[in-house]
């Protein structure tokens, strides 16, 4: 339902909540975020308000500068923290608005290649076939969201991030809608424009098919075959 992300010279934690709150108005089942440090990317996630997983974030701490988001509106698998997002194989963490209409028959695919089902989700597919392309297919993480978006149908916005790619962010969308911020040393990604408007104004939309690789330093807009494409910049100029 709603989709966060940050990378930049900051804490991701409190950017991150503070773009699921602006979110909040769309509602939503749960939430949860990934925050990478170093390599090593932790999962925090809890059903219900987000409050519940402010208090999980206070509890045990965990900091980092690149991250991302989510609000879930269960469409497969009940509302819990095991079918909250975000959802991990391996090294590849991701969180995922809309339906992957084939999961069932990628399901069994990944069923009998050895991948385990943590959740009950359409998403997780999405994730394991990421990390098959990233691990079988030796493609790096954009190339590897490449190849699983064309074996994926249905409606979907993903953000990803990999142990593999410290400080890499790849942000796609088909059907569900996508924004990119930029501030001088930072680099945002929502589903709607409202979660970073707190930080910066100008943003820029995705285009259907895009595939785009995020970092501190700047953006990298791509099509499904990694073809570089320009996308128009959009200053806002309105007050939420
Ligand atoms: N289909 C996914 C799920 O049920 C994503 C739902 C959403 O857009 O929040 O987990």
């Amino acid at each position: 339902c709603g989709i966060v992300g940050y990378v930049g010279n900051q804490d991701a934690v409190p950017i991150l909540l503070n773009g699921l709150s602006k979110l909040e108005y769309r509602g939503y089942d749960s939430a949860g975020v990934a925050i990478q440090r170093g390599e090593k990317i932790e999962i925090r996630r809890s059903v219900g308000k987000l409050i519940n997983l402010q208090k999980s974030l206070e509890q045990k701490a965990v900091a980092g500068m690149c991250g991302i988001g989510h609000t879930r509106w269960a469409t497969h698998g009940k509302p819990s923290e095991q079918n909250a997002h975000p959802h991990r194989s391996e090294s590849c963490v991701l969180v995922h608005n809309g339906i992957i209409e084939n999961y069932v028959e990628l399901k069994q695919r990944l069923l009998k290649d050895g991948y385990k089902f943590q959740s009950e989700t359409d998403t997780e597919v999405v994730a394991h076939l990421i990390d098959t392309h990233m691990t079988k297919g030796k493609l790096c993480l954009a190339d590897a969201v490449r190849a699983t978006a064309k074996e994926i149908r249905g409606s979907y916005a993903i953000a990803v991030i990999s142990e593999h790619e410290p400080g890499v962010l790849i942000a796609a969308r088909s059907g569900c809608p996508l924004v990119i911020g930029r501030t001088a040393d930072a680099s945002f990604v929502g589903s709607d424009v409202m979660a970073m408007l707190s930080h910066t104004r100008d943003v820029t939309f995705l285009e259907e098919g895009d595939v785009v690789e995020v970092t501190a330093g700047g953006v990298v807009f791509t099509d499904l075959d990694g073809r570089a494409v320009t996308r128009k910049k959009t200053k806002v100029t309105w007050d939420a």
